[in-house]
């Protein structure tokens, strides 16, 4: 029994909902703050103080750092072609998940809802509902009932691959307790998450189409273009450099206040394998073992982690790399995204001014650092 029940307050939630999903009573319901992040709220009325709550959340009880300081790191993508066309990196998410369905597992994973584009985490244990969980979705996801669902298959015998964002895994790492044998952690490199509420609001000015389906990628192209399907599913590509939404949040000016001051942002990473983009490649890897539609970065955090890695060896190319070289381009790999003043209004500017008007005050900003950095991998396209 704990007398002084208390969660993170918005600044300090990661809205990763893990409290949420472990209270015995489910007294924790989750409304969204005044920008739309999930925050806990706590029936008083029916808590039991048991505590269970605050232990599991990985903010309050951070889960006890038994990984690497030091992981072997890999420059590595899926042989399949299409597969990394269709991922945001190399596609290796897609082979692990590959690897636990076909040993009778499931796999835990964000999809994006048709329609509504909202992002929630789902388990699925099919090879044909892989696709549902591929691509990063740079909003943040609702989480709800993902871990019980993958404590019940453990439970039940089962392997399950969770993946998520570092919070998440560090939720599930809290929630799971003794019984994680068959539990395998894959986590993103993670540099913070806008809200949904503020990516519905982007939508819904971007254009009158009734945006019904987002892609975070241009399929074969490496970098942050996007595709809008409308509601007649017809294609609008939204160029990086030119599109409010993916510029404000590579300049990292739309982030949860909590991504910030992210405690998972370091080394030791969360996850028993960790998965981002080998941004900067060109200057450290031979020009062909570069794939044009993506590369990723592989941090092996534990034993379990080259297990996972062993397991997908034959259907990928995979080549050790130096972790300096990964991290100077990849800044999230050991610290927290830097706050910015903008970030300060973006959110109640966003509630009250056109997208145009949004556009005039905002992107200007856009930094110089990050337009070379599309330059450069615009340049790479052309000469591969
Ligand atoms: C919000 C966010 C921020 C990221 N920031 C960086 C970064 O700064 N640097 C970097 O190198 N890489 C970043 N990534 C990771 C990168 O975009 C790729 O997801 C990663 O390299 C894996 O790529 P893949 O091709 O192997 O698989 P993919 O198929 O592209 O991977 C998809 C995986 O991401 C999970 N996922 C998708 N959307 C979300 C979400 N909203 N919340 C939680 N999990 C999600 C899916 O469940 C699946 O496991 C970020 C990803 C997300 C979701
Ligand atoms: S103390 Fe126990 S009952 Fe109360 S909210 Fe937390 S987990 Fe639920
Ligand atoms: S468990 Fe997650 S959602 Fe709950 S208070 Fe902690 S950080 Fe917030
Ligand atoms: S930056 Fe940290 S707190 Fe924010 S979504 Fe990513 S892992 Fe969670």
């Amino acid at each position: 029994m704990t007398d002084n029940i208390q969660l993170c307050t918005t600044e300090k939630c990661t809205g990763c909902k893990a409290c949420g999903d472990i209270c015995p009573i489910k007294c924790i319901t989750f409304k969204e703050d005044s920008e739309g992040f999930y925050t806990p709220d706590i029936n008083r009325d029916v808590c039991i103080k048991c505590g269970r709550c605050m232990k599991t959340c990985p903010v309050i009880t951070p889960p006890t750092d038994t990984n690497t300081h030091n992981p072997k790191t890999y420059h590595a993508y899926s042989l399949n072609q299409q597969t990394v066309k269709s991922s945001s990196s190399g596609g290796i998410f897609v082979e692990l998940a590959k690897s636990i369905i076909s040993q009778g597992g499931i796999v835990c994973g964000v999809t994006q809802i048709k329609g509504s584009l909202k992002s929630v985490n789902i388990a699925i244990d099919k090879f044909d509902d892989i696709q549902l969980l591929q691509g990063s979705k740079y909003v943040q996801s609702d989480a709800s009932n993902i871990y019980s669902t993958a404590i019940k298959a453990l439970t039940n015998g089962q392997k399950v691959l969770f993946s998520g964002t570092p919070c998440q895994i560090a939720g599930m790492k809290n929630a799971v307790g003794k019984n994680k044998e068959n539990l395998f952690l894959v986590e993103v490199i993670c540099h913070g998450v806008p809200s949904y509420r503020f990516f519905k609001r982007y939508l819904n000015q971007v254009s009158n189409l009734s945006p019904s389906y987002f892609e975070f990628k241009n399929n074969a192209i490496w970098d942050y273009d996007t595709i809008m399907y409308d509601n007649r599913n017809r294609k609008h590509i939204l160029i990086a450099k030119k599109d409010f939404y993916m510029k404000t949040f590579l300049n990292e000016e739309i982030f949860q206040n909590a991504c910030y001051s992210c405690p998972f942002a370091k080394l030791p990473r969360q996850a028993d394998i960790t998965l981002g983009d080998y941004w900067g490649i060109e200057n450290y890897e031979p020009h062909n073992s570069i794939n044009k539609s993506g590369n990723s970065v592989i941090l092996i955090n534990n034993e379990k982690g080259m297990s996972l890695l062993n397991a997908i060896e034959s259907a990928c190319y995979i080549s050790e790399v130096e972790l300096k070289n990964v991290v100077k381009r990849n800044h999230n790999i050991y610290e927290p995204s830097k706050y910015k003043p903008q970030r300060a209004t973006i959110y109640s500017d966003m509630d009250r001014l056109s997208l145009s008007d949004m556009a005039k005050k905002y992107n200007h900003r856009f930094t110089i650092r990050n337009y070379l950095g599309f330059l450069k991998r615009r340049i790479k396209e052309i000469f591969i």
